[in-house]
């Protein structure tokens, strides 16, 4: 890696935007190997562990950060902010898990406005629903000492790549904490893939999956908490929404071998451009009938079937792509 400080340590940034932490977990969880790490590199940013502040980071030259691990995806004006600030003073910004590489959870909001957002969360849930209406969140506030502000909630959730450049994706919700160390003992020994390459395998899920495979034709779906899949057979020949066929393998297979079926949170594998359209094909080609309103009945029983196919990668969904210039200010 390039850039040192004065102690010859090169500097590194973490930074979390829209996201539920749990990338900041991974790094934890990374244990020991860590610390190793740590020893290595100058931690420059780490809101979740690290008392840096936004003006330090203003007060840096451009580039005098190696390396940015920016999770999460952009909601409102102080992350994308924050994000262009990283992307002017970091020299490798990476999207670091499934937000801020396809959108991932927070992005499934884009089927819904910002007001229906905001109405769910402080009038509807059970947690504060009463009589009372409560007003929803501005950008500015007059109370008696002067003027609040807040960031701006935008219409739409955005992955990283729609606001800024970004050098490479390390996918997951959350990455594995082994994937996490590759990662980062490439970037120290500057061992990197080329610029825009996702970090992991080619491969799809299905091709490193040790479950036997049939024929594949479904009379019916499940969901996990339907029917107990059996443990060796392919959870898709079972009728349960695996998405293995679309997705990037690199995770070990945690939730096969967990006996659930992959949600796709290591988004699509390189021969997949749009992994919502690519599983409702592979799900067309095994429903096991010719009839239109059998095929109808079968797909009905699927709750939420945009919701789940685009789980992780909304955002990254070719309608929201050609929409996106017109809703951000
Ligand atoms: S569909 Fe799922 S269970 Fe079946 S082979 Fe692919 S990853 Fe394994
Ligand atoms: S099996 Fe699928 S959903 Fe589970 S961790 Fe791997 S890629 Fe993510």
């Amino acid at each position: 890696m390039g850039n040192a400080d004065s102690q010859g340590k090169p500097k590194v940034a973490l930074y979390w935007a829209a996201s539920c932490g749990g990338c900041e977990c991974t790094i934890v969880d990374i244990g020991e190997p860590l610390l190793d790490i740590a020893s290595k590199v100058e931690f420059v940013l780490w809101p979740v562990a690290l008392d840096f502040k936004y003006h330090h980071i203003r007060a840096m030259e451009d580039k005098n950060i190696d390396l940015c691990l920016f999770n999460g995806a952009i909601r409102n004006s102080e992350q994308e902010e924050m994000a262009k600030l990283l992307r002017q003073k970091s020299k490798i910004v990476v999207a670091y898990g499934a937000c801020a590489h396809m959108g991932g959870i927070p992005g499934l909001s884009n089927f819904s406005t910002k007001e229906a957002t905001f109405n769910t969360i402080y009038n509807e849930v059970p947690t504060v629903k009463d009589e009372k209406k409560r007003p929803l969140p501005q950008t500015k506030t007059k109370v008696k000492e002067g003027e609040l502000e807040l960031p701006e909630f935008y219409d739409r959730v955005y992955k990283l790549n729609d606001i800024i450049d970004v050098d490479y994706y390390v996918p997951g919700c959350p990455p594995t904490s082994d994937q996490t160390v590759l990662f980062l003992t490439a970037v120290l020994e500057g061992n990197l893939p080329p610029h825009g390459a996702v970090f992991g395998p080619k491969k799809n899920l299905c091709d490193e999956c040790p479950r036997e495979r049939k024929e594949k034709i479904v009379k019916e779906f499940y969901r996990p908490h339907e029917k107990r899949p059996n443990l060796d057979e392919c959870l898709l020949d079972q009728g349960f929404f695996c998405q293995g066929p679309v997705t990037r393998a690199g995770c070990g297979s945690q939730c096969i071998n967990a006996n659930m079926p992959c949600r796709g949170c290591y988004g699509p594998s390189d021969k997949v451009s749009d992994m919502g359209g690519a599983f409702i094909s592979t799900l067309a080609s095994i429903i096991d009938s010719q009839d239109e309103k059998e095929i109808r009945d079968i797909v009905a029983k699927i709750p939420d079937i945009a919701g789940t196919v685009h789980r992780f990668s909304l955002p990254s969904f070719i309608v929201n792509e050609k929409s996106k210039k017109e809703d951000r200010k």
